[in-house]
């Protein structure tokens, strides 16, 4: 397992800006916001392995959505199709990244 994804060691999460108390693990935050931080704004500095995956993740499924409307665009421009009949098709189309995802990494 590569280390592309791990916070920087050594570094603390966050920093709240009310308080300008550091926080230093993810976990903190809540029991920060529970406790005697109610309220107050963190800064995330250092961002747990789990969030910098989620906006790896989300990047690459929005980065495949412009790619298809872009594709989607083209077909419009050659005339294929209309606009107003890819939002009617469109309403058909239930994409459920996380089935989509387990069918795909079961299949390989
Ligand atoms: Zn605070």
């Amino acid at each position: 397992m590569s280390n592309l994804f791990d916070p920087t060691p050594g570094q603390d999460y966050g920093l709240c800006l009310t308080c300008n108390k550091p926080i230093p693990n993810e976990s903190d935050k809540a029991k920060h916001w529970n406790g005697d931080g109610k309220g107050h704004s963190i800064r995330v500095l250092n961002e747990s392995r789990a969030e910098r995956i989620e906006s790896h993740i989300t990047r690459e499924v929005e980065d495949a959505l412009q790619s298809a409307f872009s594709s989607i665009d083209d077909y419009i421009a050659r005339g294929h199709f209309t606009e107003e009949e890819v939002t009617v098709a469109l309403r058909t189309v239930h994409v459920e990244v996380d089935d989509e995802w387990k069918e795909y990494s079961n299949g390989n």
